[in-house]
């Protein structure tokens, strides 16, 4: 029996969805407050130069999940890219992520992968037992010089705190390679999409049974008449911020042109702290098949996001982990509506993991209306 079904966010939650559904019979509304489909993912060709812009930040695609990268194949070619990283910091130029090359040029050295390892161990703080910051645990990995260069100031600037007041599970595994590997990604697939994400999600979205609302934002009366709701808002928005607001960090990206080639690569980090932005983006570098004359560029600033402000990444410490429970809670005591996505479950999520969260989502939909209707959870992945 067909259904129909309301969408919350027409970014990549929602179309995938959306898409599986459609596909399977059922009849979709999708709305999005903003005038543009892809959510955050959105791309946009810069009238002034003609480059495709990622208006909220850059977007690499990588993933180890085959289906997830047959499924984006597709909907668009993929155009091989490999993120290759840079910083500046205290004058001088170094590739990311730290490998051979980092620590060879910082130190002054010609070292070979056994004598790097066994340098960077001498440096470590073995005075730290368990780490219980960031702080420590970067400490105890690579020691103070490389620790200062390349992650203190960035984390401030990134996270608006001081390093010692994160927890040392932010920073899991050594951050540094011992070859001369600088591809940013341990994924076997990575790419962009030719015609850029929102070329892509527009494909997917293009289905008979979708209809798109754009410019239409979501307040519960509109559940009416639905079967269900899949919602990829802000949690805490959908409760009207009943227990508070859950932090999050917001950007500012600070546009501007060049006539050329500003910086010679996709990102440049700024490792050091009297740089107020974390890094800037020439847009022109992400699509290397493409020829531009001229160039733009976003200056990215990290800072504390407000009640009107757009939410980019989750804070995640321990107030907000006793929030988000107490919004899971109520969601699960709401019928009728999933919570999906990045901001749906408060998870900071890669395209890839969006996509197959979403694509897993679906089938569990699916398989509960073949099961005669039986009751959706409020969430398919714990947030
Ligand atoms: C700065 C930055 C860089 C990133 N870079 C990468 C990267 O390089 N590689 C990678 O794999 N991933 C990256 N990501 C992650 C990627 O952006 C997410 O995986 C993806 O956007 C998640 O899609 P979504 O549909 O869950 O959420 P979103 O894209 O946020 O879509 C949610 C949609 O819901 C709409 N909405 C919200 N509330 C309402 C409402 N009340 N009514 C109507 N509509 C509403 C919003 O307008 C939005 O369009 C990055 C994320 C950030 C923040």
């Amino acid at each position: 029996m067909t259904k129909r079904v309301l969408m919350v966010g027409a970014g990549l939650s929602g179309a995938v969805i959306g898409r599986r559904l459609a596909e399977a019979g059922h009849a979709l509304t999708i709305i999005d407050q903003r005038d543009h489909i892809a959510g955050n993912c959105h791309t946009d060709r810069d009238a002034e130069t003609g480059v495709m812009v990622h208006v909220y930040g850059p977007h690499i695609f990588h993933t180890d999940d085959e289906e997830v990268w047959h499924y984006v194949n597709s909907f668009d070619r993929f155009m091989p890219y490999v993120n290759r990283v840079k910083t500046t910091s205290g004058g001088h130029v170094y590739l990311l992520p730290i490998n051979l090359h980092t620590i060879n040029q910082f130190f002054g050295k010609t070292l070979r992968p056994d004598e790097a390892k066994a340098f960077i161990q001498s440096l470590a703080d073995e005075t730290i037992g368990e780490p219980k910051t960031f702080e420590e645990q970067a400490l105890k990995f690579v020691g103070r010089d490389l620790y200062e260069a390349f992650l203190k100031g960035y984390t401030v600037k990134q996270w608006g705190c001081q390093p010692d007041e994160l927890p040392a599970s932010i920073l899991r595994r050594l951050p540094v390679r011992f070859n001369y590997d600088d591809n940013y990604f341990f994924h076997r697939f990575q790419g962009m999409p030719e015609n850029g994400y929102t070329a892509m999600i527009g494909k997917i979205l293009d289905h008979e049974r979708i209809e798109v609302n754009l410019g239409r934002r979501f307040d519960r009366a509109e559940a009416e008449g639905f079967d269900h709701v899949f919602y990829s808002g802000p949690i805490d928005s959908y409760f009207g911020y009943e227990y508070g607001r859950l932090g999050y960090r917001t950007l500012d990206f600070e546009p501007f042109r060049y006539d050329g080639d500003y910086q010679g690569c996709a990102v440049m980090n700024y490792g050091d702290v009297d740089v107020p932005y974390t890094r800037i983006t020439e847009h022109k570098h992400f699509s290397p098949w493409e020829k531009h004359e001229k160039s733009i560029c976003y200056r990215e600033y990290s800072r504390a996001c407000g009640p009107d402000d757009i939410p980019y990444y989750p804070i995640r410490l321990s107030e907000e982990k006793a929030l988000i429970a107490q919004y899971v809670d109520r969601a699960r005591q709401e019928a009728g509506v999933t919570f999906v996505g990045r901001l749906g479950t408060y998870r900071y999520l890669d395209m890839d993991v969006t996509i197959r969260e979403a694509l897993d989502t679906a089938s569990t939909y699916l398989a509960s209306v073949s099961e005669g209707g039986k009751a959706m959870p409020a969430f398919c992945v714990e947030p």
